[in-house]
């Protein structure tokens, strides 16, 4: 893996650090209703604090499309962060100019200051030169604490690393050795479960998975298109079949690479997406025609929990069904369980991520147990394809 500095490399005292993070947490009339990107800085700014230095928070929130926008300002949050903290959370109405530095003069070393939306500046996704430089004023050195916004090349996601003494925050460290534990330097057998609605989003992520893994399974919806590619009549069901081509292409660089791949041998289907609708188990290849594939069947399934216990690591993303509505939930449900099992056995690393991916392990009840879960969304999607993420190269020394 390329190597960062870290906070450990840092002389703190005293110096003003500038924190790139991500707060883009939901809110609901204007409060925040989930936290959990609030916590997952906590680590970051105590470090900071405790080795002396003056915290100051960079985010942005929303897409207000560098104007400001008063619905997405970050003020609202420095008080739900003060109370994840325990302590007082300064705020300055700019990031940039008299207001941000004012602010900024203000602080005493263990001091935290959260700055406004940076996309209230136009400079910020343009990786604006003079915007980048007025954002590196204010500060002594830079971390990078968020992964999920590192495959943007913002101002404040890359510019400022090539401004100022540059390090990778707690949580973006925790994030990066995960997935190099995962794809990058796994143990192996390494295999990978990739489901989802769609082939067509994912293909970038296929034809690169199966150059890196072991092994493959592959469900969901996008499923069904390498079940048609292979000749198999899917009934009603979601299907791309102007992809049949593309999906031989990657089973055949699959072969290519030693990759064995595993497609459904049994499925679930009805004839409406309901929930508790009659939901039948069908072999691959006798789906009537009103019949619609919903979920992996129960061999599949097996098969898959018994490829997990012949491999030492697991990189997931996409759901193997219609997990939102019962009964269509239980594929992934079952296979989620049993990998959750052997992590908490020491038997395997699993790290899955994905916005889908990550609900549908809240609802197995599993995602705790797993090595990692990632929340970055599009960050982690570019990264499990293989691309060079610019927060992240930008870091590498
Ligand atoms: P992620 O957000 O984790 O990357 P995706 O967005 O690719 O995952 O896929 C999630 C969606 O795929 C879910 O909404 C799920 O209902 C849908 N899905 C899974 N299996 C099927 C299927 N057989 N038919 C239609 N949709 C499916
Ligand atoms: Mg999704």
């Amino acid at each position: 893996m390329a190597r960062f500095q870290t906070l450990d490399d840092a002389d703190l005292a005293g110096k003003r650090a500038l924190v790139r993070v991500d707060f883009n947490v939901p809110m609901e009339d204007g409060k925040v209703s989930d936290d959990t990107r609030l916590r997952a800085a906590v680590p970051t700014i105590e470090k900071l604090r405790a080795g002396g230095a003056k915290v100051i928070l960079l985010a942005h929130f929303d897409r207000p499309k560098g104007k400001p926008v008063p619905s997405m300002s970050l003020k609202p949050i420095a008080g739900a962060l003060a109370k994840v903290l325990g302590s007082p959370v300064a705020f300055a109405e700019d990031c940039i100019g008299p207001v941000a530095r004012a602010a900024v003069n203000a602080l005493e070393p263990g001091d935290v200051l959260l700055l406004e939306n940076v996309r209230f500046h136009p400079g910020e996704e343009a990786n604006d030169r003079k915007f980048a430089d007025a954002l590196a004023a204010n500060g002594d050195l830079y971390v990078n604490d968020a992964f999920s916004a590192a495959h943007r090349a913002h101002a404040s996601t890359e510019g400022l690393a090539h401004r100022l003494p540059a390090y990778a925050g707690e949580q973006m460290r925790l994030e990066l050795d995960a997935l190099d534990r995962a794809l990058g330097h796994p143990e192996r057998p390494l295999m990978g479960i990739v489901g989802g609605s769609k082939v067509s989003t994912k293909l970038d992520l296929l034809k690169h998975l199966v150059t890196r893994l072991d092994k493959l399974a592959i469900g969901g919806g996008m499923a069904n298109t390498f079940l048609y590619a292979q000749g198999h009549d899917v009934g009603a069901s979601y299907c791309e079949k102007d992809l049949a081509e593309t999906a031989r292409e990657i089973i055949g660089l699959a072969g290519k690479n030693n990759c064995k791949l595993f497609l459904p041998l049994d499925i679930v289907v009805a004839e409406k997406l309901a929930p508790g609708a009659a939901a039948r188990v069908r072999d691959v290849g006798s789906v009537d025609e009103d019949e619609r594939i919903l979920d992996a069947g129960p061999e599949t399934v097996e098969r898959l929990c018994r490829a997990m216990s012949n491999s030492k690591t697991l990189i997931w993303n996409g759901p193997l069904g219609v997990f939102e509505m019962k009964p269509f939930d239980r594929g992934t449900v079952e296979a989620a369980q049993y990998a959750a099992g052997l992590v908490k056995a020491g038997k395997l690393v699993a790290v899955a991520g994905g916005g889908d991916t990550v609900a549908a392990l809240n609802v197995a009840g599993v995602a705790d147990d797993f090595t990692f879960v990632s929340t970055a969304g599009g960050a982690f999607l570019e990264w499990m394809e293989g691309k060079t993420l610019p927060g992240v190269a930008a870091l590498s020394r």
